[in-house]
């Protein structure tokens, strides 16, 4: 028998809470949208599978709903801190299989780590270290950061590569850098040649030490 689809609860409409409702929607699961702000509710209701107007800081409010038969749960309580910490400890205690928190600051991730989130997400902070990596070099096209101090970018290959290949540019002993693969026609080749020539459009996908990567963005922008 196929294995059903998991579901998931989204605690928290606002913009972060609510694209990650119509996107899980979207994609064919079933979503529980909760927020305390009926209005916020009514914009979902014809999107997710049920939505409901409840405080995730009564914990028998949380019990009614079944929120410890989600396979997932999503807090997206951003602006009031305390809820958030509050909503995550009641999940806990409930028993919920994975809870994912959006942080605020640092600290709130701290504290959220600390009581027994599975994952904390930053997504502000994310989104401002991107555009940050692209105002520096506007060749990077993506940042994932891996750790604190590893990341992966997609660069497009900057002028100074073109026409030259992987084993003359030496990114591995000048910038402690690996190119993982090289994206050419919307295809990802995963073992591209080294004496390979880079072309015009090419796209690098590269992993490395953050230090080092700037370094190489820097030097290539
Ligand atoms: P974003 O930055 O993603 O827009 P907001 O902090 O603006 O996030 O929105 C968070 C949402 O969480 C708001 O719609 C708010 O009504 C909701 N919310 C806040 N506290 C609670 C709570 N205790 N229970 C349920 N929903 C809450």
């Amino acid at each position: 028998m196929a294995k059903s689809k998991k579901q998931f609860a989204i605690i928290g409409l606002g913009r972060f809470g609510s694209s990650v409702a119509k996107f899980l929607s979207e994609m064919g699961y079933e979503v529980l949208a909760i927020d305390s702000d009926p209005e916020s509710v009514q914009d979902l209701a014809n999107i997710v599978t049920h939505a409901v107007s409840a405080d995730s800081t009564d914990e028998e409010a949380m019990k009614a709903l079944g929120i410890r038969n989600f396979d997932v749960v999503v807090v997206a309580i951003g602006e009031n801190i305390q809820a958030s910490i509050l909503t995550t400890l009641i999940l806990k205690d409930l028993g919920v299989h994975k809870i994912i928190v959006k942080a605020q600051n640092e600290l709130h991730g701290k504290v959220l780590n600390k009581i027994g989130a599975d994952k904390v997400v930053f997504p502000e902070r994310d989104m401002g270290l991107r555009v940050a990596h692209h105002l520096i070099s506007p060749n990077i096209m993506e940042h994932i950061e891996l750790s604190s101090d590893f990341s992966i970018v997609e660069m497009k290959a900057p002028s100074a590569m073109w026409g030259k290949d992987l084993r003359n540019l030496d990114i591995r002993a000048k910038y402690q850098c690996n190119v993982l693969a090289v994206k050419r026609n919307g295809e990802m080749n995963i073992s591209f040649p080294a004496d390979e020539k880079l072309l015009v459009n090419d796209v690098l996908v590269i992993v490395g030490r953050n230090e080092q990567l700037t370094r190489m963005e820097q030097a290539y922008a």
